[in-house]
């Protein structure tokens, strides 16, 4: 959290509402009425301008959702939707969504409304304040799976492990100020974890607390092993401390060896015979493991090198309205 001297702002400002959507056609109704109704309120309180608005990031939806988006778009110029050329997952869709924005200000929501959005008055009350940053936080997690709950624990202490900063609790719900945005659009990264990238901004931040619901309608987007590959990705696009690890196991194995094969002529002087193909085999594929674990982790980052220097554009929006 940084604390610079709080700047207190003055004009009223616009605001973009950015939400991905995959497969949503069940909830989708629900959100844009909510959102919509918490604009009017926020526009006709004079806490936003009437340039304020929703931006739905349709991300290569299946189902009826981009039609849904259209329909919606037509009937309000609150409404407005972009879609892209195919899936290509939840943080890329945020960030085509926020590299649209245009506005003083932008809050990113998942469409399933799990998080409050009575915080968004609130974050914008932050932003006032002068923070260019505000978090939402889930102070209450009860409504996740236990086994959800375990898993993210144990995700956001080994991130600690690793020494990468990061919001406990916070997805990708939070305001963004245009200046905010703008140092995010910088980063030209393919492998993007948004919770941790945009700690490293640095700036004035704050958070906000709420207690995340149960799902509005329809399944979660995120099965384990997307929520796995995320969890990588946060790890090895933001440190590079696994590899340091692996020097670090490459040195106490040796040192290992070293002290066994002291042991092994010293046994020898005192004429005992050693016995024990058993712990000889063990050890080879003990360390056969290892070295694949070590090199797989190696390897993961050389394909974010390779795909890194690729410079695939990330996203290709193929309409707007
Ligand atoms: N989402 C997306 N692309 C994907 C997967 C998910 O845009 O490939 C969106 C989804 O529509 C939702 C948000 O990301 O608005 C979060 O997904 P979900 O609510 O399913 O995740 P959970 O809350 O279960 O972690
Ligand atoms: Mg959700």
């Amino acid at each position: 959290m940084h604390t610079f001297p709080p700047q207190h702002r003055d004009d009223i400002p616009s605001l973009t509402i950015v939400v991905p959507c995959y497969n949503e056609e069940e909830v989708f109704a629900f959100c844009v009425a909510e959102l919509k109704s918490l604009l009017k309120r926020a526009i006709e309180e004079k806490k936003i301008t009437a340039q304020s608005h929703i931006l739905f990031v349709d991300d290569g939806s299946r189902d009826k959702t981009w039609s849904l988006i259209k329909q919606a778009a037509q009937t309000d110029n609150l409404v407005h939707g972009i879609r892209l050329s195919r899936n290509r997952g939840h943080q890329i869709a945020l960030m085509a969504g926020l590299s649209c924005a245009e506005t003083n200000i932008s809050v990113s929501i998942d469409a399933d409304l799990q998080d409050d959005t009575a915080c968004i008055p609130k974050m914008i009350e932050k932003y006032m304040e002068g923070n260019e940053i505000v978090y939402g936080v889930r102070s209450d997690r009860s409504s996740d799976s236990f086994f959800k709950r375990w898993s993210a624990n144990s995700f956001y202490k080994l991130m600690e492990v690793m020494g990468i900063q990061q919001v406990a609790n916070h997805a990708d719900f939070r305001l963004l100020s245009r200046r905010a945005l703008h140092s995010l659009l910088q980063f030209e990264e393919q492998n993007i974890y948004l919770r941790g990238m945009i700690p490293l901004l640095g700036y004035r931040s704050t958070q906000v607390f709420y207690a995340r619901k149960e799902r509005c309608a329809g399944e979660s987007k995120y099965p384990f092993y997307k929520m796995l590959s995320l969890a990588i990705e946060g790890i090895t696009s933001l440190t590079i401390k696994p590899l340091r690890l692996i020097s670090l196991l490459g040195a106490f194995t040796c040192l290992i060896s070293i002290l066994i094969s002291i042991f092994v002529v010293v046994q020898k002087f005192y004429g005992h015979v050693l016995l024990g193909w058993a712990s000889v085999e063990i050890s080879i594929f003990f360390l056969g493991g290892v070295q694949l674990l070590c090199l797989g982790v190696i390897g993961e980052y050389i394909g974010k090198i390779y795909m890194e220097t690729k410079h695939r554009p990330k996203f290709f929006i193929q309409d707007k309205i």
